[in-house]
């Protein structure tokens, strides 16, 4: 049995969504950039094993909707919300305003998904090009408690959060698993 999952990947022009998809599927990494035109698709599978079955393996197809961060693309992302059961939301941590837009991006989620609520994992990517100018992780912190958390709380269904490289590959799989788990979960 084959269950299937519909997930946009969100947040700003350039913080990483392409490359951290890229990096779950296997693809490497690549360091030009290659802007997302209008919305980009792609589908894993992959064997989780349930551990509320006796670790049976249960096979997920994650339908991956990468959607291009540029704000002129508007009108067309509004479509590709509909139905998705969660959300990857990522920022860069070098680019204070891309967490800041996460307010923006919830928002639009909530507004178009069709669902009361979604399962959510928040990325702070490229945790590779840490240095001291960075947002720190108690702003971070400071921001999604204080302001997002209690703003979109009732659009929430389960939420993570994780510090991921799509270049070194931190972290990602194991966010990736996470929201499956979460999503299989919420399944039966
Ligand atoms: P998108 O616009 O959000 O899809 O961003 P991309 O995935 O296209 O990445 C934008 C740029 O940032 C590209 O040049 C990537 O190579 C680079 N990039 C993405 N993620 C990382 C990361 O974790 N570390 C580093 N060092 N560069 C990254
Ligand atoms: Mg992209």
């Amino acid at each position: 049995m084959v269950l299937n999952a519909k997930i946009v990947i969100l947040g700003d022009a350039q913080v990483g969504k392409t490359s951290l998809r890229n990096q779950y599927m296997g693809k490497g990494f690549r360091g030009d950039y290659l802007p997302t035109l209008g919305a980009d698709f792609a589908s894993v599978e992959k064997k989780i094993l349930d551990p509320k079955k006796n670790n049976k393996e249960v096979l997920l197809r994650l339908q991956l909707w990468d959607l291009a961060g540029q704000p002129s693309f508007g009108q067309i992302r509004q479509l590709y919300y509909q139905h998705a059961i969660a959300a990857i939301l990522v920022f860069d941590i070098n680019n204070q305003a891309s967490l800041f837009n996460l307010e923006r991006w919830m928002e639009e989620l909530s507004k178009h998904v069709g669902f009361p609520s979604v399962f959510l994992t928040i990325l702070a990517n490229k945790s590779d090009l840490r240095n001291e100018y960075s947002i720190t992780v108690k702003d971070t912190k400071k921001f999604l408690i204080y302001k997002f958390l209690p703003r979109f709380k009732d659009s929430i269904r389960d939420i993570r959060y994780y510090r991921t490289s799509a270049k070194s590959g931190e972290n990602v799989d194991t966010a990736f698993l996470s929201l499956s788990e979460m999503i299989l979960d919420s399944m039966r």
